[in-house]
């Protein structure tokens, strides 16, 4: 009875978060600086869900990463630091003392190099508090060219990082900047 008490008050409070804090969108650029896609976070009790939509990749698949640093310097990406690992832990979803808390499953592009893929990241949270995604400057998300084997170390033998997005607290330009709300929330004025 207590445990389904601290479930529900779990529940609670998830639910009343204010809705902007529990959904963000990182938008994906290729190594030219082109925009291929989304990448949008929402919070879940269990964790935060991906949507990855992209285009413009190679068919097959390719590894996709949380990484530490929320800055995208192409070509090569390695601006963005490594996995996203606040546990420690070694990289990899089949390692035995894994995975790295951004370790992610890979996505499949499609023969005409679409991914349209719903991920989950277990144990993180967009809010504030203990293995934040958004916390401090942010995280990056980064497709890799190759795919993850799920075992090699740093990270998993996925080759080249081709794409990359930035996940920040604040909401990504083009939408709607952060309300005051003593401020009268009028569209109309732009
Ligand atoms: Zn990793």
């Amino acid at each position: 009875m207590r445990l389904f008490l601290f479930v529900l008050l779990i529940l609670l409070m998830v639910a009343c978060q204010p809705e902007d804090e529990k959904t963000r969108e990182a938008e994906m650029y290729n190594s030219s600086g082109d925009m291929v896609g989304t990448a949008t976070f929402s919070e879940q009790a269990d964790g935060v869900k991906v949507k990855v939509e992209l285009e413009g990749l190679e068919p097959g698949f390719h590894g996709i990463h949380v990484h530490e640093y929320a800055k995208c310097e192409g070509p090569d990406f390695t601006s963005a630091g490594n996995h996203f690992n606040p546990t420690g832990a070694e990289h990899g979803l089949m390692h035995p003392e894994g995975p790295h808390l951004g370790d992610l499953p890979n996505i499949e592009a499609d023969a005409s190099g679409v991914v349209n893929a719903d991920l989950m990241l277990p144990q993180v949270t967009l809010l504030d508090g203990k293995n934040s995604l958004t916390s401090g400057e942010g995280t990056s998300i980064i497709v890799t060219k190759n795919e993850d084997d799920g075992m090699s170390q740093p990270g998993g033998d996925s080759g080249e990082r081709i794409i990359c997005g930035t996940l920040t607290k604040e909401k990504s330009k083009g939408e709607k900047s952060p309300t005051d709300p003593t401020q009268n929330n009028d569209e109309s004025e732009k």
